[in-house]
C-alpha cells in the first residue's frame, strides 16, 4: 500500500505503527450547584498541577530544543490571563471546567490565528496541544507519551502535537507519519532536529496499529505493509543513506578549495527562520539565497519591516562572518500570495513577476529593502534582486535602495553603508547583457531553475514538456560561461543558486567556468565539498575553453560533463 506525501525531514525509516489517536472531548456548557462551584474550581487546580508536574519533569529530562517547547507549555500555563479567565468562567456561569477551558482557550487561538504573524501562529498550536492536554487530565486519562514507545516505532497520526513530538525518544522511534503538517510545524523542526525521517499529507485514517511500514522522508514515499521486494529495496536505500552520510563526515570543517587552490564557497538556501538551524549544522559557510518570498506566504497581509529586520538579523548574526543574500520579494510566477493581488495570468512565469511587481509597489518594495539594509549593521548581509530583464530594471531598483538608505540616514538607524547589491541572472536578457550588468551590479548569481525554463522555453512545472528541461543542454551551458566571462572581465563574484548548484556532475563545469560561490540545500554542501576538493580548475578551463563549442546535444554534454 503506497502513498506519496511531502518529506519534511530526510531518512529512511524502517519499523510498526504507533497510532496516536486524539480524544475529541465533551466540552459543552454543563450547570454546577452554586455549592458544588468551589469543588469544581478546585478540580480546575488539582489538574493543572497535576499537568505542570508533569511537564516540569520532562522539561528537566528532555534535550534543550525539545524541553524548550515543553517549557513554552509551562510558560502558557503561567501567563496571568489564562487561568484566573477560566475560573471567572466556571463562578460566573456557573458550568464545568472542561468548557471554561474550552471557551477561554479557543479565544486566544482565534487571536493568535487571525494575527497573520507566524511566530503567533505556532503559538496557536502550542495552545490547542495545552488544551487537549489539560482536558485529558481533567477527564482523568493518561497523558500520551511516546518516550517509552518499544524501539522501530513508527509514529502515525493525523496531526502529531508538539508535545507528542518532544516526548520522542530517538533511541526507539524511527519515523513520524502525519496527514496535517508542514516544513514549518513544530513536529516537522522537531523531526529534523532528531535526524527523524518523517512525511506528512498522508492519509491515515484506515492505518492501524502494529502494521509494517517504510517510510523514505526525502522523496515523501510511504509503504504500508510492503512487500518483501519493497523491504529489501528500502534496506538497501536506507543502507546506502547511512553510508553516504557517513562517508561524507570527512568533509565537514574542511575549506572548500579545488586541488589548484581555487576558492568556492559554499553557502546555503535558506527560506525560514526554522531553515537556519538546520543550514549551520550542515556547514554551510553562510547563506546564498535567502527566499524571504516565504515570509509573506500564509498570510493576510504583507510582514512589517521590524518583523523582516528580526528575521534577517538573526540570519546575519547566525552566520557572521559568513555573507547572508537576501533576496527580495520575488512573487509571482508558480509562487501567489493572494493579497498582493496578482490575480489570474495566461502565462505566469512570463507575467506580472518579482522585480516587475516590486518596482510598482515601490513602498511594499522599500520597506522590505529598510528591513535588510537595517540587518546590514549585523552581519555580512547583501542584497538581492530577482528575476532581472532589463538594465533599466537593475538601475530602478538600485534607485530605489539608494533612497531607502537615505530614509534610515535621516532616522540615525545604522546600517552597511557599503552593503553589495547584486542580481540574478535569471533570464537570457540578463546572461546576454551581463557584461552591461556587470558595471552596475556587485555580483551575480544564477538562478538556473529559471535560466533553464527560460531559455529552452519549458515551464519548469509542466510535465508534458519535463523530457526538455535541462540545465546541461549546451545551450544553457554556453549561458552560464558567458556570465562567467562577464563577471571576470568585470571584476565581480558570481555564483550558482538554483538546484543545479547541488548536482555533483555540474561542480567541475562551474568551477571550469570561474565560479566563487555555490548555494544549495544544506544537505548537500558535504557531498559538493568533496567534488570541489576533486578538482583542478585549471584543466577543467582548459578542456571548457575547446570542447564546449563542439558540444551539439544535451547527451553529448552530459558525457563531457562525466567526463571532467
Ligand atoms: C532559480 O530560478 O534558480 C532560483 C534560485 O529561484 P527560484 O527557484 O526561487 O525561482
Ligand atoms: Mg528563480
Amino acid at each position: 500500500m503506497k502513498r506519496n506525501g511531502l518529506g519534511v525531514s530526510a531518512g529512511i525509516g524502517i519499523g510498526t505503527t504507533l497510532v496516536i489517536e486524539e480524544i475529541v472531548f465533551d466540552v459543552s456548557k454543563k450547570a454546577v450547584d452554586e455549592e458544588s462551584l468551589a469543588d469544581e474550581v478546585n478540580r480546575l487546580h488539582t489538574s493543572i498541577d497535576g499537568l505542570k508536574a508533569y511537564l516540569e519533569k520532562k522539561v528537566a529530562k528532555l534535550g534543550h530544543e525539545q524541553g524548550e517547547i515543553l517549557q513554552s507549555h509551562l510558560d502558557l500555563l503561567a501567563d496571568p490571563a489564562l487561568v484566573p479567565e477560566i475560573e471567572k468562567i466556571i463562578t460566573q456561569e456557573k458550568t464545568v471546567s472542561e468548557y471554561a477551558v474550552h471557551q477561554v482557550f479557543e479565544q486566544f487561538i482565534q487571536l493568535f490565528l487571525m494575527s497573520g504573524d507566524e511566530l503567533l501562529e505556532l503559538r496557536a498550536t502550542d495552545l490547542k496541544d495545552l488544551r487537549q492536554n489539560l482536558l485529558r487530565v481533567l477527564g482523568g486519562k493518561e497523558l500520551i507519551d511516546v518516550s517509552d514507545a518499544k524501539p522501530g516505532t513508527v509514529l502515525v497520526a493525523q496531526e502529531l502535537s508538539t508535545s507528542v513530538a518532544a516526548s520522542i525518544n530517538p533511541e526507539s522511534v524511527v519515523g513520524i507519519v502525519t496527514n496535517v503538517g508542514g516544513k514549518t510545524a513544530h513536529m516537522a523542526i522537531i523531526a529534523r532536529s532528531l535526524a527523524l525521517p518523517a512525511v506528512v499529507n498522508v492519509g491515515v485514517q484506515d492505518i492501524t496499529d502494529g502494521m509494517a511500514v517504510i517510510l523514505d522522508g526525502t522523496t515523501g514515499e510511504v509503504l504500508f505493509s510492503p512487500s518483501e521486494e519493497e523491504c529489501a529495496e528500502f534496506t538497501k536505500r536506507q543502507r546506502d543513506f547511512q553510508d553516504e552520510l557517513k562517508r561524507l563526515e570527512v568533509y565537514r570543517g574542511q575549506a572548500s578549495v579545488t586541488k589548484d587552490g581555487k576558492e568556492v564557497e559554499l553557502l546555503a538556501n535558506i527560506g525560514l527562520e526554522l531553515d537556519i538551524g538546520p543550514a549551520l549544522a550542515a556547514d554551510g559557510e553562510g547563506v546564498g539565497l535567502f527566499r524571504t518570498e516565504f515570509l509573506y506566504m500564509d498570510r493576510s497581509s504583507a510582514p512589517s519591516e521590524d518583523e523582516q529586520f528580526a528575521l534577517y538579523q538573526k540570519a546575519a548574526q547566525a552566520f557572521a562572518p559568513g555573507p547572508v543574500i537576501i533576496r527580495t520579494l520575488d512573487v509571482g510566477g508558480d509562487k501567489e500570495i493572494a493579497y498582493l493581488g496578482i490575480g489570474k495570468e495566461e502565462n505566469p512565469f512570463l507575467g506580472y513577476r518579482a522585480i516587475r511587481y516590486c518596482l510598482e509597489h515601490q513602498e511594499l518594495f522599500k520597506i522590505q529593502l529598510r528591513g535588510i539594509l537595517r540587518a546590514s549593521a549585523y552581519g555580512k548581509v547583501k542584497i538581492m534582486l530577482p528575476m532581472i530583464t532589463t538594465v533599466a530594471e537593475f538601475k530602478e531598483g538600485l534607485a530605489l535602495v539608494s533612497e531607502a538608505k537615505a530614509e534610515l540616514k535621516e532616522q540615525d538607524i545604522p546600517f552597511d553603508e557599503q552593503i553589495e547589491v547584486g542580481m540574478m541572472i535569471e533570464t537570457p536578457a540578463a546572461a546576454m547583457m551581463a557584461d552591461v550588468f556587470a558595471k552596475y551590479a556587485d555580483f551575480f548569481s544564477i538562478g538556473t531553475n529559471d535560466l533553464t525554463q527560460y531559455t529552452l522555453s519549458v515551464d519548469r512545472g509542466n510535465e508534458k514538456v519535463a523530457g526538455l528541461y535541462s540545465t546541461y543542454d549546451p545551450a544553457v551551458l554556453r549561458m552560464i560561461h558567458r556570465v562567467g566571462e562577464a563577471a571576470a572581465g568585470a571584476g565581480i563574484m558570481w555564483g550558482v543558486c538554483g538546484e543545479a548548484a547541488a548536482d555533483p556532475l555540474l561542480t567541475k563545469f562551474f568551477i571550469a567556468c570561474g565560479v566563487n560561490e555555490l548555494s544549495m540545500a544544506g544537505s548537500s554542501i558535504l557531498r559538493i565539498r568533496q567534488q570541489v576538493l576533486e578538482t583542478n580548475q585549471f584543466t577543467c578551463a582548459e578542456r571548457l575553453a575547446k570542447e564546449l563549442k563542439l558540444l551539439e546535444t544535451c547527451a553529448e554534454a552530459k558525457t563531457f560533463l562525466e567526463s571532467l
